[in-house]
Parts: structure tokens; C-alpha cells; sequence
């Protein structure tokens, strides 16, 4: 450690400024500006480098925190994205996606700001990207033997560059028209540029991964016919599958699905031409329902859409803004948070829900809210505090059920769990001889942390699977739980 009282001597966290609010909601591009070095690298030296790092131990990636934040400390980028590489295929993605247990569990936490971990990440990542680090890693010699990898997210992508790492012959199959799963049309582009997927895209496919795009398993071609093709199969299929509300007036037009609203507005930030299922809140006064990350992607887009008005409801009451005694260190607590996109406008409310809504000649013009509290475990209104909010625009940020249940899972012999997850093994096979589920369609909607240690664990099951033993590395296991109180 260049300064082991390096954690004493900079008490304060510092991260990097947001582009100013004004200037943000012009365009669609990331709102954090790069770090400066010097403040990186005194960040990055407030690590204390502790015998037991619980930093490492909440990543479901297992990352080697402590030596990347020596390594950047001392100013030895090169060899920091070496060591980052070894546990994360992508550090770019969590770099700038992910919520950070680590810094949760940070042992600085207890008395002090934790270390700023994700941004120790993101850096590293970037300035190996501009560097020119990030090359492709081509197999010495293949194994002969041939992968199907159904799905583009990260748990379908770091599952593919594995493998192909390994030697076997991947082709990742993707429905969407792009490769790239909820990264590709779900994250709004002001928190990831897609032209970071892309350049990551660039060196799997320089190190042999095979992409096909537009091309809907179980449909296009059916499981049997990819069985016949292939050794084995990765499904990484995703939690797409979305909640539904069952309310009066839930019929009325002007009220979507957060992935009914958010791929098309993706695909204008990135350039592409207006779909025709393009949902524009200019003007529109604009209503969330769901208190979560994505009803917050939803906020960021509204008000970047020109939005008259936004407003969240959130059924759970505001959090606390320290852990409380119930969710002690290391656990994720849930306390108050404000994303980049609360800070640009709009209204939150909590203790909020629907009780219905309300419309004019089909169309949605409102909706009737009521403060609720938990009473016996069930969310309860309370008497008098109706209200009604205009509202043109309602969209549904409620969660995801788990992953589509489609012709696929006949074909392949899938089986469900109670919460329509894909069943398969702590070593992720599923009953199907040489059929595996990584990621969200066996876990259930998760992170991108989990989607990337669940493919690199599954590839290294696969791998084991081909070739009767396996040198690639397995993270988790499917069945291991998130470090939450
Ligand atoms: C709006 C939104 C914002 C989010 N923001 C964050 C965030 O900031 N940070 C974070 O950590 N997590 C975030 N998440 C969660 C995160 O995106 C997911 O946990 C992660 O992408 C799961 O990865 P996956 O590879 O399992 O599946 P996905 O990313 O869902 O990819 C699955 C892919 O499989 C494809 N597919 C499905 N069926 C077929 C088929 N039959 N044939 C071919 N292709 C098929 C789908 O089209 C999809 O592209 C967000 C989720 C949403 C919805
Ligand atoms: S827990 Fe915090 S201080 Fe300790 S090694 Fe990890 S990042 Fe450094």
C-alpha cells in the first residue's frame, strides 16, 4: 500500500461531477464526467487492504477489490485491469450499471463514507479501453466442439466468451434485432452508452463468438433442431416476463409496461428512426407506478422527452437515509436513495397505491391514489387520504414474474420452479442431458453483478461437461443467495 493510513488521512468520498441537469436533459449521452486522476488515485487509497475483505466477499464475481484499489493507488492501471479481468469479463458494465454491494459491505463502511469501489472499476475499465488493453483473447487451438448460447444478455455473453476462450466453437442466438439483452434496449443510454456493449462486442467477435441477431429460438428454429447442432446449450433467456396490475380502467389507452416504453425510446437516443410503437411524453403529465430502478429509467426518459409533468409512486414509505438497526454492516440495506434521474425533476411519492384510473373517451386522464401502511403484513389504505393525479401517460414499473414460458421449454424439457424460474442444478444443467440455464431465467430478475458470475460458472459447467474436466473458474453457484439482511 503506498499509504496504509491512507484511510485516515482522506476521510471524504469523492466521485466524479454529473453533467450539469439542464445540459443532461438535452441529450441521451451518460451523465457522469471522468474522474480526475489524482482524486482517483487518493480514493483508491483509502483502502485499508483488510485481511478479510468483505468487499470481495459480497461481489457475486469474487472481484479482488483490495489489489485492484493498491494497484490503482500506486498508478499501475495495466496491471489493475489484469487482475480486474480475472473475475469480470465486462467491469465496464458493472462499472457503471451496477448498485454495489461491495460498498455496502465495505469494512470502512462501519465508521466512515465507504471506499468508492465502482468507480475504482469504471476507471480502470475506461483508461483500458482508450489505452488499447482490451484485445481480443483468441483460443490457441479448438476443441472441436460446438456451444448454442440462446439469449445476448450478460450472463448469455459472459457464458460465450468463455467458452469461446476455451477453445469450443459459440453462437449466441439473439431475437431481439441486436445482440446485447436488456443492455442493448432495456438500461437507458444516459446510464450506459451503447457504444460501450459495442466495443466490447467487437472483441468477442474478433476472438471467434459467433452472433446471430434476429433469430427466435423455439420459433425460427426449435430446440430439437439446435440439440441436433450443438454439444451443448447455455439458455439465458431473462426474467422478461412482466407484472400486470389488475385494477378498474387498466384497459384504457395511454397506459403501458416499462418495456413497452423503454426499448423504442432507446432506439432513438442511439439514432435509430422513430418505431411506430415510439411512446412520447412530450407534454404528457407522466405517472410511474413502482418505486424501483426501473421505474426510475423510466423518470430519466420522461423528463428527457419533455415531460409537462413525472411523478413516482412508491407503494413501500420513504427508506431512511442511514442502515437501520435491522439491516446491520456488511447487509445491503435499503435505505433512500436518489438516482441521477430523481435529481433532474419530477415528484416522488411513497406510501402511494393505485386504487384505480381514471379516463375520458378511452383514454387514460388519471389516477386514484391512497396512502397505504402495512397492517398485519398487508398493505392497508388509510381512511381520508385519497387522491387523484392527472395523468395522460401511466406507466408500470412493477417487476418482472420470470423468465417467458414459450415453445422453447417443451423443446428443450425445461422444467419450472414455483416462481416460473428454469429449474436446473447448483452446477446449472438442467435435466435435458447438455441443456444449461444461466442468469435471470434461472434466478429470477436479478442484476448484471449476477447475470456475469452465473455465465462464467455456467461456462466452466459446460465446459466441464464437453470435456470431462475444466481449468475456467465458477464464481457462484446457482443456488447462492445475495448477501441482504
Ligand atoms: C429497465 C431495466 C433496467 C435495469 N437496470 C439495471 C441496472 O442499472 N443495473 C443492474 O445491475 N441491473 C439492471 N437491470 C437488470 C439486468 O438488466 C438483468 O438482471 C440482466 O440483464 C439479466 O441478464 P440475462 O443475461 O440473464 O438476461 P437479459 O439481459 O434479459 O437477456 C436475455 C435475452 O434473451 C433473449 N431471448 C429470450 N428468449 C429468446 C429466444 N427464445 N430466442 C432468442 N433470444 C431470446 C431476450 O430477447 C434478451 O435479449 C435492469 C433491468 C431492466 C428491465
Ligand atoms: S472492505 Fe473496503 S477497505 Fe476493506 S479491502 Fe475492501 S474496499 Fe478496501
Amino acid at each position: 500500500m503506498v499509504d496504509p493510513r491512507g484511510f485516515l488521512t482522506v476521510r471524504e468520498r469523492e466521485l466524479p461531477p454529473r453533467r450539469p441537469v439542464p445540459l443532461r436533459l438535452m441529450d441521451w449521452r451518460e451523465v457522469y464526467e471522468t474522474q480526475d486522476r489524482a482524486q482517483l488515485k487518493r480514493q483508491a487509497g483509502r483502502c485499508m487492504d483488510c485481511g478479510i475483505p468483505f468487499c470481495h466477499n459480497a461481489c457475486p464475481l469474487g472481484n479482488l477489490i483490495p489489489e485492484w484499489n493498491d494497484l490503482v493507488s500506486r498508478g499501475d492501471m495495466r496491471e489493475a485491469i489484469e487482475r480486474l479481468h480475472a473475475t469480470n469479463n465486462f467491469p465496464e458494465f458493472t462499472g457503471k450499471l451496477c448498485p454495489a454491494p461491495c460498498e455496502s459491505a465495505c469494512v470502512l463502511g462501519i465508521n466512515q463514507p465507504p471506499v468508492t469501489i465502482k468507480q475504482v472499476e469504471v476507471m480502470i475499465a475506461e483508461n483500458a479501453a482508450d489505452s488499447g488493453w482490451i484485445t481480443p483473447q483468441v483460443p490457441e487451438r479448438l476443441t472441436g466442439k460446438t456451444v448454442a448460447v440462446i439469449g445476448s444478455g450478460p450472463a448469455g455473453l459472459a457464458a460465450a466468451q468463455q467458452l469461446t476462450r476455451s477453445g469450443h466453437t459459440v453462437a449466441v442466438y439473439e431475437r431481439d434485432d441486436k445482440i446485447g439483452g436488456l443492455m442493448r434496449y432495456g438500461i437507458p443510454e444516459f446510464k450506459m452508452e451503447r457504444s460501450v456493449l459495442d466495443r466490447r462486442l467487437a472483441q468477442m467477435e474478433a476472438e471467434g463468438t459467433r452472433f446471430r441477431a434476429g433469430v427466435n429460438i423455439g420459433v425460427d428454429i426449435t430446440g430439437e433442431q439446435l440439440r441436433d447442432r450443438y454439444d451443448a446449450i447455455v439458455v439465458a433467456t431473462g426474467a422478461t416476463q412482466w407484472r400486470e396490475v389488475d385494477l378498474p380502467g387498466r384497459d384504457l389507452a395511454g397506459i403501458h409496461q416499462a418495456m413497452e416504453y423503454l426499448p423504442p425510446t432507446n432506439r432513438i437516443a442511439v439514432g435509430e428512426e422513430r418505431p411506430a410503437d415510439y411512446i412520447d411524453a412530450h407534454g404528457l403529465d407522466v405517472v410511474i407506478i413502482g418505486g424501483g430502478d426501473t421505474g426510475s429509467d423510466c423518470y430519466g426518459t420522461a423528463l428527457r422527452q419533455g415531460a409537462k409533468s413525472v411523478t413516482q409512486l412508491d407503494i413501500y414509505p420513504m427508506g431512511p437515509q442511514e442502515r437501520a438497526e435491522t439491516e446491520p454492516w456488511p447487509t445491503m440495506p435499503k435505505v433512500f436513495s436518489v438516482s441521477s434521474s430523481h435529481e433532474e425533476g419530477g415528484e416522488r411519492k411513497f406510501s402511494a397505491s393505485t386504487q384505480a384510473f381514471i379516463g375520458e373517451d378511452g383514454k387514460v386522464t388519471g389516477l386514484r391514489i391512497v396512502e397505504v401502511r402495512k397492517v398485519d403484513g398487508v398493505w392497508t389504505p388509510v381512511e381520508g387520504t385519497e387522491q387523484d393525479l392527472p395523468a395522460q401517460l401511466v406507466l408500470l414499473a412493477i417487476g418482472f414474474s420470470g423468465p417467458e414460458h414459450g415453445d422453447l421449454v417443451g423443446q428443450l424439457g425445461l422444467q419450472a420452479d414455483a416462481r416460473t424460474r428454469f429449474t436446473r442444478t447448483p452446477g446449472y444443467a438442467t435435466s435435458t442431458p447438455g441443456v444449461f440455464v444461466a442468469g435471470d431465467a434461472g434466478r429470477g430478475q436479478s442484476l448484471i453483478v449476477w447475470a456475469i458470475a452465473e455465465g462464467r460458472a455456467c461456462a466452466a459447467s459446460v465446459d466441464e461437461f464437453l470435456m470431462g474436466d475444466t481449468a475456467l473458474p465458477s464464481p457462484i453457484r446457482a443456488d447462492a443467495v445475495p448477501l441482504t439482511a
